[in-house]
């Protein structure tokens, strides 16, 4: 075949080949035209200076790939030569190629491979192991196999970025598709806008919080989410916001397609384009309606009473702090009116919780009718406790304010079974700036002074005054020395006889509480206790009274015939919560081995309203074990009749001022016999307190009064005067080994 016909033959295989090992074919067909010993094809890694093989050709067919740098090369020449033809001799031309010397190479024929912008892309290459003999026929047939060969390196090159271009669309493709389902699922609102600023996209929500349908959205302008209720100036500063950060954050007021606004929270932000002008803007809007809702809730629950809907004690003197603050120039006048219910415990105990909530919101309503015209807080501070603070009102103004409120409240409620109740108030005031200039202060004043008003005979109005200031002080100072007196167990226990009427024998000890403290001197138990009580302090006392009464007795009764019995004086608190206090109680009477039956617990009626049934339940169970309960200071609370029914008690203990009546006056007397009379038609003993003289015991006795107290016979002695009285006046009670002892020593 001639070497043109060869050629021919060639072209039209080479057009043929498919792509799949086109490179392999070529250099096959390359050394079959140039007889070469190694043909091959490789693309140009220009930055790394490096040529990498597509495909090789030797003698024996293919040959694996290979890469090498390319500097000392004849190929390195190729970039600045069309074809490089060295017919020998090549070693000693390229000293620093060690592949040629290794694969014993003389001659080399390369030709640079160009794509259509003329940028080498790859070298076409033959090595000879022998000098070559025809260099032009090598050089035509490079020529003609240069061309498909650059080609289809371009067409390889473009096919990869075609590829790579693709993959990347589809990894953004997906990435879209991921972003659009978080909005599509997400449950705050979604806008996209265009350059324009007109919206392209909507999610679900936003068409849910709007109310508009998608395609009413789409193409306009946001602004038809505009509530128009913030000023220009506020979108103007949002403007210019994104245009300086790409973004905004903020709480719009939008409105829906129905007309009805909604507050969003908002987050706009912009997608710049390469030449920093805005591509999309990006819009968050999340619904707070709700949100906000709760919120005003709960700052209404913590600023206002649930029951009335009144303020409460908090927000109260945060309203007369800021009024005090603003005062300066506003007002001359100020004052705290505090209004407590008298007797609200009873309320709630007779007609029961239902009943008691009801009055407390009547009576919310009525104080706001009352200062419907006025500038006041109306607050309710805990249970029955009420406040009122006026201003510009001066010290008559008030008085006449106060007293008309209680004339006001003072009218009959009905319970929610229909029943009428009446109820009064009694109200503490103070007022500003006279009894103080700081709210806190004011409060107490008036805290002090409602005290007062309940006191001094409820329903009735009190102005805060410097003697109260006083008490006060002297009530704090007593607190403080009953917590130590407590701790070092300073109280003592004083004993008064009370005796039998009929035998006048020794028949009981009362221990009474005494009190001698370095710091405020002797205090009488009618001061202490009541204050004691107020404080939670009244079982130290007892407990220590009891303890030391105890073992006064002990030493009694080791020198008398028979053991005579204790009376312990208890407040009945200490019997309403857990049985804490009356284990000890039994506890310290078995400790001492000492008969139960010797001994009485008093109570006091007027305490006795809280808690009945846990009370009676700890009272019944000392019953049980011998101990006898005697109910004390008997007609001088309102209800002693109801709790005789109630309680399980022993004795009855006549009060000492029906006592000292009964002589001159023909009701106490009356009230005395019926008293006993009916103590002992329910099966109870009776001991009249506070016997002075004769005359009353006289008549006590026709009573049939069983036993008797007072200082006819002895006033509360201390434990060393005990002997003595008994060996005065009961001697015969006396065991007579212990007369016998007292002679000898004697
Ligand atoms: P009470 O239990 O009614 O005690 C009788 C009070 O009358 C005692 O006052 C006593 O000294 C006084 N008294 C006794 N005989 C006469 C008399 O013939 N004429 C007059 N005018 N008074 C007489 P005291 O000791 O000042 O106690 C006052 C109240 O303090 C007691 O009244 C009792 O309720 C309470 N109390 C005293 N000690 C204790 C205690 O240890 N624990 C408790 N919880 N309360 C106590
Ligand atoms: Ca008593
Ligand atoms: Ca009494």
């Amino acid at each position: 075949m001639s070497n043109d016909n060869k050629l021919h033959t060639i072209a039209h295989t080479l057009s043929n080949l498919s792509s799949e090992n086109y490179f392999s074919h070529l250099v096959s067909l390359l050394s079959e035209v140039t007889n070469a010993d190694y043909t091959f094809i490789a693309t140009i890694d220009a930055e790394n200076n490096t040529a990498k093989s597509l495909a090789v050709h030797g003698k024996m067919g293919p040959e694996d790939n290979f890469s090498y740098p390319l500097s000392g090369t004849p190929c390195a020449d190729l970039s600045h030569r069309e074809v490089c033809c060295i017919p020998q001799g090549i070693v000693a031309l390229y000293p620093d190629d060690p592949l040629l010397k290794e694969m014993c190479i003389d001659a080399y024929v390369g030709i640079a491979l160009r794509n259509t912008a003329k940028v080498v892309v790859g070298i076409l290459v033959a090595l000879y192991k022998s000098p070559v003999v025809s260099r032009e026929i090598v050089e035509v047939a490079f020529h003609f196999f240069s061309a498909p060969a650059a080609a289809e390196i371009e067409r390889r090159n473009h096919e990869n970025s075609l590829l790579l271009n693709a993959n990347e669309l589809r990894k953004k493709n997906f990435d879209l598709r991921i972003a659009q389902q978080v909005y599509d699922f997400m449950s705050d609102g979604v806008i996209v806008t265009n350059s324009h600023n007109d919206i392209i996209y909507v999610n679900d929500s936003l068409i849910a919080m709007s109310g508009y349908e998608r395609h009413e959205l789409i193409g306009t302008n946001p602004r038809i989410l505009n509530s128009g209720l913030r000023p220009q100036s506020f979108y103007q500063e949002m403007w210019s916001d994104i245009e300086a950060n790409s973004f905004w954050q903020g709480e719009l007021i939008n409105r829906k397609k129905t007309g009805e606004t909604y507050p969003v929270v908002t987050a706009i932000s912009a997608l710049i384009s390469a030449n920093g002008s805005a591509l999309n803007h990006i819009a968050v809007h999340r619904d707070v309606t709700s949100e906000k809702k709760a919120r005003e809730l709960i700052a209404f629950q913590a600023s206002h009473d649930y029951l009335t809907g009144l303020i409460n004690r908090y927000q109260f003197y945060s309203e007369i702090e800021s009024k005090l603050e603003e005062n300066t120039n506003g007002f001359n006048y100020g004052s705290i009116l505090l209004t407590d219910f008298d007797n609200f415990k009873v309320i709630n105990n007779v007609h029961g919780h239902e009943a008691g909530d009801q009055l407390l919101k009547q009576f919310a309503r009525q104080l706001r009718s009352f200062c419907a015209e006025e500038d006041v807080s109306i607050s309710r501070l805990n249970g029955d406790q009420f406040g009122i603070f006026c201003t510009n009102k001066n010290r008559t103004d008030t008085s006449v304010f106060a007293r008309e409120l209680l004339r006001y409240v003072n009218i009959q409620h009905k319970t929610p079974e229909g029943k009428e109740i009446s109820i009064t108030v009694s109200i503490g005031i103070s007022f500003f700036p006279h009894d103080a200039e700081d709210c806190r202060e004011l409060f107490t004043c008036a805290e002090q002074a409602l005290e007062h008003a309940k006191t001094s005979g409820k329903n009735t109005i009190a102005f805060y005054s410097e003697e109260m200031k006083s008490r006060a002080r002297r009530i704090d100072l007593l607190r403080q020395r009953i917590i130590r007196a407590i701790k070092e167990e300073s109280f003592e226990a004083y004993y008064q006889p009370i005796i039998e009427t009929k035998t006048r024998n020794l028949s009981h000890f009362e221990a009474l509480a005494r009190w001698t403290d370095d710091v405020v001197g002797q205090v009488y138990p009618d001061e202490f206790i009541p204050v004691s009580e107020e404080f939670g302090l009244i079982h130290g006392i007892s407990e220590c009274v009891t303890k030391k009464a105890i073992a006064g007795l002990l030493v009694i009764n080791a020198k008398l015939t028979t053991p005579i019995g204790l009376s312990i004086n208890r407040s009945v608190r200490e019997f309403m919560g857990d049985d804490e206090h009356c284990s000890k109680i039994v506890e310290m009477i078995e400790r001492n081995k000492i008969d139960p039956t010797l001994i009485s617990i008093e109570l006091t009626e007027s305490m006795m309203v809280n808690n009945e049934a846990v009370a009676k339940k700890q009272l019944e169970h000392l019953r049980s074990l011998g101990f006898s309960i005697s109910m004390d200071d008997f007609g001088t609370g309102y209800s002693s009749l109801g709790y005789l029914k109630k309680y399980p008690f022993d004795y009855i203990k006549i009060d000492r001022s029906f006592v000292s009546d009964m002589a001159e006056q023909q009701e106490a007397y009356i009230l005395v016999k019926t008293i006993i009379d009916m103590a002992h038609n329910f099966g109870m003993q009776v001991i009249a307190e506070g016997v002075e003289t004769l005359d009353q015991m006289d008549m006590l006795e026709v009573l049939n009064c069983d036993y008797v107290q007072g200082y006819l016979f002895s006033p509360p002695m201390a434990t060393d005067k005990l002997m003595g009285y008994i060996a005065s006046h009961h001697a015969q009670q006396i065991s007579p080994e212990i007369e016998e002892m007292a002679a000898a020593g004697s």
